[in-house]
């Protein structure tokens, strides 16, 4: 794909990484703060620049139906596309100063996750699509190796970028926060059409998707959102797409909301079984996470905190009525 584009009669690039699709004139750096129209080009100012960089189990992306108790190096850059007032990660997404002292290649990421036997790499922590040309060369490298790249993101991509991660990008947790169309773009600087299509476009485009929603209170833990947003995956998605459902913690602009009371998530569980989903997991919170079959409700993988300690499948099948697993397994 193209990460930029030029517009007819103006120095001014478009750039095409988000659907914020910036305008850019010379000098100006885009909504996200890490793509800069530098003259003839847009330049991904944060490219070989990680401001984090941990192997994580995959199941804390979280990612419950891919490669199960495996380790993923996972990475981020600062800046975000999106602003939202509860981030649980500004201090990363926020930020404004690019640390350079050390650059990563990305052969040296590669290198590292071959290093640490990792089976994944995940562009993590902030949002990945603002920094795409990164991750999919550390990705193009990755693929060589038989290593999988995994994105965990707001699901604010470009469709040109959803397209270009055919074959590259394997799997991706993607964030829908709310089900209200002003809340999208108020608080947190999106529009949830957008989102909703995109979601719709990875499942098109056969990515493997798990959809996660931080249950803010009083934001969006109504009963009648919690539906709205828990019929779209069923309906739009497929019910066996997983649906992680989290706890917020106070943090950067919301501090004086209190933590999700459990109550919250268990009402949120209960009107995602009713819409029909077949496999929903509480985040955050010590509970039982395990993945049934959802033929013959057999134990298909048991988790205790973030690791997978047993995985009981047998070819991503289910050992007792042979029933496959949806998601990824090999
Ligand atoms: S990644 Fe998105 S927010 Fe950043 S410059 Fe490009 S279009 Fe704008």
């Amino acid at each position: 794909m193209n990460y930029y584009e030029s517009k007819a009669d103006t120095t001014k690039l478009v750039c095409m990484l988000c659907s914020h699709y910036c305008n850019l004139k010379e000098e100006q750096v885009g909504i996200c703060g890490v793509n800069k129209n530098t003259g003839n080009k847009i330049e991904c100012l944060v490219y070989g620049y990680p401001s984090a960089l941990n192997i994580d189990p995959i199941e804390k992306k979280p990612l419950y139906h891919f490669l199960p108790n495996s380790k993923s190096l996972s990475l981020g850059t600062i800046g975000c596309n999106f602003k939202c007032s509860f981030c649980q990660n500004w201090n990363i997404s926020q930020e404004k100063n690019i640390d350079k002292s050390r650059y990563f290649s990305p052969q040296n990421i590669v290198d590292i996750a071959k290093e640490y036997g990792c089976r994944s790499i995940a562009y993590t922590y902030n949002e990945p699509t603002i920094f795409y040309p990164y991750a999919k060369d550390i990705a193009l490298l990755a693929k060589q190796e038989g290593i999988k790249s995994v994105f965990v993101s707001n699901g604010y991509e470009s469709s040109e970028l959803i397209d270009d991660m055919v074959g590259l990008i394997d799997a991706a947790n993607i964030d829908l926060k709310s089900f209200n169309e002003a809340y999208y773009k108020k608080e947190l600087g999106g529009d949830l059409k957008i989102v909703l299509q995109n979601l719709k476009h990875f499942v098109t485009n056969k990515i493997w998707i798990e959809v996660t929603t931080l249950i803010v209170p009083t934001k969006n833990d109504s009963d009648e959102e919690l539906k709205d947003i828990a019929s779209f995956i069923a309906d739009e998605l497929g019910v066996n797409i997983p649906w992680h459902i989290s706890v917020f913690h106070p943090d950067y602009k919301e501090r004086s909301l209190p933590v999700t009371p459990l109550e919250s998530l268990q009402r949120a569980y209960d009107i995602g079984k009713k819409c029909g989903l077949s496999y929903i997991y509480m985040g955050n919170i010590p509970q039982d996470n395990n993945t049934y079959c959802r033929t013959c409700n057999a134990k298909l993988i048991s988790r205790e905190g973030f690791g997978a300690s047993e995985n009981l499948l047998v070819k991503s099948r289910c050992p007792q009525c042979d029933k496959k697993l949806e998601g990824v397994f090999e």
